[in-house]
C-alpha cells in the first residue's frame, strides 16, 4: 500500500468549515486545473485546457435552436453538443466528432440568433465535411478537460482575481487555439453545407453571411489582430460572395427571427455579460429604468457576483413571481442561497429547479451539492441519489465526482469513495491519480461487482506500468 492510498480520501475532497470560502477554494482550484495540476510532460506536449463554462439555461437554448439545422445535415441532435468557451475572443471550432465549441464573445458579437446559428452551421459543415483542420503547430493540443464549471461558479471566483483570469485568459489556450485552421477549399465546402442545411431545415442562411460582412474589415488587419475565427477560417471577398449568391436563392432568405427566439438570444446575452462582465458594467449595461426580463436578470446576477445577498435575492423574488416555473430563476436563487452560506434554503430552491427539469445533470448537481453542505448524515443518500442522477446523465462531470467522493465518505463507504475520487481524476485527465485511488478502491469493493469492475476498467486505461498490472492481478 503507498502513502495515497492510504490516505483518506477526506484530504482529497475536504470541505472546510467556512463554506463561502470553501466554494470559493475549490472553484479556484478547478478554474486553474489544467495549468496547475497537469504534469510537466503533459504542459511540454502542449497540452492545455480550454476554458470550459457551464449554463443548462444557455446549452439547451443553444441545442434546441441548432436541432433542425442538424437534423437537415444528416446528424442525430441527440450526439450533437455545443460547448461554451469563456473567452470574449470570437471564435467557434470543432474538434473532430460532435462537439462545437463556440466563445462567449461570438454569441455576444451576433447581432440576432440567425447569425448565430449560421456561425453553428458552417461548423457543423466542417463536421458533416470530415475536415481535419491543419495541423500548424503540436497537434495533442486538442485534449480538453472539461472542467465542470456553472456560470455561476465562475462568477464565485471573481474573488480570486488572478484564477479567473487564469481561467478566461490562459495563454496555453491562446496557444492551443493557434494550432487550427482550415484551408480554403474547406471553409467553401462548410460555407456551402451550411447554406444547404440551413435551407433544408427552412432557415434563412442571411446571418451567416451578415456575420461574415460585419468582420469583413478584419481582412486587410495584421493576422495578430484578427479575430481568432478568421485566422482559423479565412475570410475572403469570393467566399462571401458565392456565399452570398447562394443563400440569396433561398426562398427563406428574407425570413426574420421569431419574437420567442430574439426573446431567448437577449436572455443570453444579458446572462453572458452579467456573469463574465464586472457587475458595475452591467448596472451601466442594464440600467435599473430597464424592467425587461433580461435586464431584470442581469442586475441580479450581477448584485450576486458582487455579493450583494439582499439585493441580488429582493431581484430574484421579484423575478420568481412573475416567472414561478423558470428553473433557471430557482437556480440561481439557489446559487445565490448557497454561496452566502444558508444551506438549507439554498437545498429548496434546487430541489424546485430540479423538479421543474429533472433532466439537467447541473441542477441535480447543484442539488446534491446543497444538501451535503448541510453535514446531515441522514441527508447523505439522498445527496448521493441526485449526485448519481448528475453523472449518470453526464458522466464526465467532474464536479459531480468529487462531490460523490465527499457523500461516500461522509457515509463511511471507502470504497465507493475512492472509486469516485478515481473517476474524477480519469476525467480531468490525470491518470496516474485516476489509477492509485482506483487500484485502492478494487482493495475495498466486494470483488466481480459492477463498480470493482468499473475500477478495473480505470487502471487498464489509465496506461499502466507492467508492475502495476502484476500488482492488480494480485489482488
Ligand atoms: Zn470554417
Amino acid at each position: 500500500m503507498n502513502a495515497l492510498s492510504a490516505a483518506p480520501v477526506s484530504k482529497v475532497a475536504k470541505r472546510p468549515r467556512n463554506r463561502r470560502s470553501a466554494w470559493l477554494l475549490a472553484t479556484a482550484m478547478l478554474a486553474v486545473l489544467p495549468s496547475l495540476i497537469l504534469p510537466a510532460t503533459a504542459r511540454a506536449q502542449g497540452l492545455a485546457g480550454i476554458p470550459i463554462v457551464r449554463d443548462t439555461e444557455i446549452e439547451e437554448a443553444l441545442h434546441k435552436q441548432c436541432e433542425p439545422m442538424w437534423r437537415a445535415a444528416g446528424l442525430d441532435p441527440a450526439q450533437m453538443k455545443v460547448v461554451l468557451v469563456g473567452d470574449k475572443d470570437i471564435n467557434a471550432f470543432t474538434a473532430g466528432g460532435t462537439t462545437i465549441y463556440v466563445n462567449t464573445g461570438t454569441i455576444q458579437a451576433a447581432a440576432n440568433p440567425n447569425q448565430l446559428l449560421g456561425v453553428l452551421a458552417h461548423e457543423t459543415g466542417h463536421i458533416t465535411g470530415g475536415h481535419v483542420a491543419r495541423d500548424t503547430g503540436n497537434r495533442p493540443a486538442m485534449a480538453t478537460y472539461l472542467l465542470t464549471m456553472g456560470l455561476g461558479i465562475l462568477a464565485a471566483i471573481a474573488g480570486a482575481p488572478d484564477a479567473a483570469a487564469g481561467l478566461i485568459y490562459s495563454s496555453d489556450y491562446f496557444a492551443t487555439l493557434t494550432y487550427f485552421g482550415y484551408s480554403r477549399i474547406q471553409e467553401a465546402s462548410a460555407d456551402q453545407a451550411a447554406a444547404t442545411s440551413l435551407e433544408k431545415a427552412g432557415i434563412s442562411g442571411k446571418g451567416l453571411v451578415d456575420f461574415f460582412d460585419t468582420f469583413r474589415y478584419q481582412e486587410v488587419m495584421s493576422e495578430s489582430r484578427k479575430y481568432r475565427f478568421f485566422i482559423d477560417h479565412p475570410l475572403f471577398s469570393e467566399r462571401i460572395d458565392a456565399l452570398r449568391g447562394r443563400v440569396q436563392k433561398s426562398k427563406y432568405y428574407n425570413d426574420v427571427d421569431s419574437p420567442e427566439a430574439l426573446a431567448q438570444h437577449a436572455i443570453i446575452v444579458a446572462k453572458l455579460k452579467a456573469f463574465m462582465n464586472a457587475p458595475q458594467q452591467t448596472f451601466i449595461d442594464y440600467k435599473e429604468t430597464d424592467t425587461s426580463l433580461p435586464a431584470r436578470y442581469a442586475r441580479a446576477i450581477a448584485y450576486y457576483r458582487a455579493l450583494d445577498t439582499d439585493h441580488a435575492l429582493k431581484l430574484e423574488d421579484a423575478l420568481l413571481a412573475d416567472y414561478p416555473n423558470n428553473p433557471y430563476l430557482w437556480e440561481l436563487k439557489g446559487q445565490t442561497l448557497f454561496e452566502s452560506a444558508k444551506v438549507k434554503e439554498a437545498e429548496v430552491a434546487h430541489r424546485r429547479a430540479v423538479e421543474l427539469k429533472p433532466e439537467a445533470p447541473l441542477l441535480q448537481m447543484l442539488l446534491g451539492q446543497a444538501i451535503l453542505a448541510e453535514e446531515d448524515k441522514t441527508k447523505v443518500d439522498d445527496a448521493i441519489g441526485h449526485l448519481r442522477l448528475a453523472v449518470g446523465l453526464e458522466k464526465d462531470n467532474s464536479l459531480s465526482w468529487r462531490l460523490l467522493a465527499e457523500a461516500y465518505d461522509m457515509k463511511g463507504d471507502a470504497g465507493q469513495a475512492r472509486l469516485a475520487v478515481a473517476e474524477q481524476d480519469f476525467y480531468l485527465g490525470q491518470m496516474k491519480d485516476a489509477r492509485n485511488f482506483a487500484m485502492r478502491a478494487r482493495e475495498l469493493l466486494p470483488k466481480t461487482s459492477p463498480e470493482w469492475r468499473r475500477a478495473t476498467d480505470i487502471i487498464l486505461a489509465s496506461a499502466p506500468s507492467a508492475s502495476e498490472l502484476q500488482a492488480m492481478a494480485r489482488q
